[in-house]
């Protein structure tokens, strides 16, 4: 196994979580990870550790606008306690990226009556008890507002625009774009865990709407984007990972009309066939899931 993989395993155990019900030695091992609050410009906050995704803190003139809540509600705590230290006022709204359950499940971790804002696809995943293998309650945490497509809102005295132009790592991605700040949390659209994008076709993402969001978020006027795990990233890099899917994207569609099987295909990108060893749910790589996209139509 490889420092990569090593490294991956360790990481992906929500995605695996959220692919379907971790076996409980997976589940064991999702590790909280000290808390580390980084601090962008304009009042915007970037906190990893805990276990589960990154959070975002954007400090408004009266209140708090944290962006995700980690998977556990220890971490969405660790997450309030953060904000504390960093500002007396009250947190007031929680936007949700997507359904996954590492960014959702710390919400009991955060004082009910908030404002909870997501895309309407999310709202439906979250309420399907499908994303809900560790049986969290979030009765009182459903998001109260949902957006379909684009808008803009000023919460707070800080002025948001919150995206969402396709699916992709999910059918219920949203972006959330700091236009005075700019800055951009991209969810786990952008994360770069993997050689190609995680796409959850449970969720009903899609490869192609993962390169339509990249366009849209390449072309949003922002310098630092923060994806849903590790650090920040640049728009140069962001445009590297959408060259380099979008091309890896026409090679598999070239492979499967030449009547190649997807093991041919995997064989030819020296890709493991199998699922790896010592058991557990695999990923789908990126290259399963536009097999299993092109082979559908
Ligand atoms: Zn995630």
């Amino acid at each position: 196994m490889s420092r990569y993989q090593m490294a991956f395993l360790g990481v992906g155990l929500a995605v695996v979580a959220a692919l379907s019900a971790p076996a409980p030695s997976l589940r064991a091992q999702a590790q909280f990870a000290p808390i580390q609050t980084h601090a962008l410009n304009g009042g915007v906050y970037w906190i990893e550790g805990g276990v589960g995704s990154n959070a975002g803190v954007v400090i408004g003139k009266d209140g708090v606008i944290v962006i995700d809540a980690k998977q556990t509600p220890e971490s969405g705590k660790a997450v309030m306690a953060e904000v504390a230290k960093l500002t007396p006022k009250p947190v007031t709204h929680v936007i949700i990226t997507h359904s996954n359950l590492d960014h959702v499940d710390g919400l009991p971790g955060f004082p009910k009556g908030l404002t909870i804002i997501a895309q309407e696809n999310c709202k439906q995943q979250m309420e399907h008890p499908r994303n809900n293998p560790q049986n969290i309650d979030l009765s009182g945490y459903i998001p109260s507002k949902t957006v379909a497509k684009k808008e803009s809102m000023t919460i707070d005295g800080v002025r948001f625009v919150l995206l969402h132009f396709a699916p992709a790592h999910t059918s219920g991605d949203l972006i959330i774009y700091l236009p005075d700040q700019k800055i951009a949390f991209t969810g786990d659209i952008t994360v770069m865990r993997r050689p190609y994008p995680l796409i959850h076709l449970e969720d009903e993402g899609s490869s192609a709407g993962w390169i339509e969001s990249m366009k849209g978020i390449v072309a949003l006027n922002a310098d630092t984007f923060v994806p849903g795990h590790d650090g920040t990233q640049t728009k140069a890099e962001l445009q590297q990972r959408l060259a380099n899917t979008a091309a890896r994207r026409e090679k598999i569609k070239e492979l499967v009309a030449q009547g190649k099987s997807l093991p041919e295909i995997k064989k030819e990108f020296g890709e493991a066939v199998a699922p790896p060893a010592g058991g557990g749910p695999g990923f789908p790589t990126f290259t399963d899931v536009v097999y299993k996209e092109l082979s559908k139509t």
